[in-house]
């Protein structure tokens, strides 16, 4: 398959790249990775009469220790975030689900910014932006702004973003955490989740003094499960906890059927997760 014909614009900026697509008057797209959109130019799904290639951009590339947060540049790969002793330190839950991310030549190639906007709902870092509460830094013809991952992720494979914006930054929020987990299953080791689970947790004076949960694979954007926290912080801490736990995250997701998956199914792997995510969660000693 050869993607339909358009021009090919190389900025060495990003108010470059926001004039082209400003030119390009909505029929522009941006290239990062080239991993997702190249195979839907390939086969006529996405028809831009302009791509904007982000790769000669500098100072896109970046993993910074702002104190609080760890901010993240939008070409930064997959591949980086998975072997960053920064990112392994301070956000230990995407060093772990990086490698659960398609294989090694596409974590090669694919970026954060692409990931995010691409907006699979199967995708580990649009779920784990949505765990972290992640501020999403975005610039376009009226200047910057940032964007929580609720407003970004609008519905599977759909954004929040003008046409003439960019993604440019992603700024996680370091959590206070004594034990984590990330569990996930899909069909082949590296295929997009039937399933996911990111839980953290923080130990009080008497049980759990907070607790961080999202899914993905269950909805058709990544979700934060805020009540889920809630009720797993108000359980007594004892061996029953993560049966409980698996109960209260499964009552709050509804799945669909479709072709990779029947909802009962995912429901049951996502209870099976959760079991195992908190198990992992709570044997953890800082
Ligand atoms: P591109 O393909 O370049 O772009 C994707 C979309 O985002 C396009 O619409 C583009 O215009 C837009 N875009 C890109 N960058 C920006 C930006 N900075 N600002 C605004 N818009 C932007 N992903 C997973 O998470 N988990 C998996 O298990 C997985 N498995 C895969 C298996 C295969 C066989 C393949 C081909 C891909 C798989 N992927 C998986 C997707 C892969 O991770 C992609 O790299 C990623 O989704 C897109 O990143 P990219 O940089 O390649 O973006």
């Amino acid at each position: 398959m050869k993607p339909a014909q358009f021009d090919y614009v190389v900025p060495s900026t990003v108010e470059a790249a926001v004039e082209a697509l400003v030119a390009a008057n909505g029929e522009g797209k941006v290239l990062a990775g080239g991993q997702s959109l190249m195979p839907l130019l390939n086969f006529r799904m996405a028809r831009p009469t302009v791509l904007v290639d982000l790769n000669r951009i500098e100072g896109l590339s970046y993993i910074e220790d702002r104190g609080d947060r760890i901010a993240i540049g939008a070409l930064t790969r997959h591949r980086e975030l998975e072997h960053s002793p920064l990112i392994a330190a301070k956000l230990p839950v995407i060093a772990a689900a990086m490698r659960h991310v398609a294989h090694l030549a596409i974590r090669n190639r694919g970026t954060i910014g692409g990931s995010l906007s691409h907006a699979d709902p199967a995708a580990e870092l649009p779920m784990l932006a949505t765990f972290y509460d992640a501020e999403i830094l975005v610039q376009g013809p009226s200047g910057r702004r940032r964007i929580t991952p609720k407003e970004f992720f609008v519905d599977a494979l759909t954004n929040c973003l003008e046409p003439e914006e960019i993604v440019v930054e992603v700024a996680f929020p370091i959590l206070k955490q004594d034990g984590w987990a990330f569990e996930e299953v899909a069909r082949r080791f590296g295929d997009f989740a039937l399933a996911s689970i990111a839980v953290s947790v923080l130990r009080g004076p008497s049980g759990l003094a907070a607790a961080r949960v999202a899914v993905m694979g269950v909805a058709d954007t990544p979700r934060r499960l805020k009540e889920a926290e809630e009720e797993l912080i108000a359980l007594e801490l004892d061996d029953r906890m993560p049966d409980r736990f698996s109960e209260i995250v499964v009552a709050q997701v509804s799945p669909n059927d479709d072709l990779h998956a029947s909802a009962d199914y995912r429901r049951h792997l996502l209870a099976q997760l959760a079991k195992r995510a908190l198990q992992t969660a709570l044997a953890m000693r800082g």
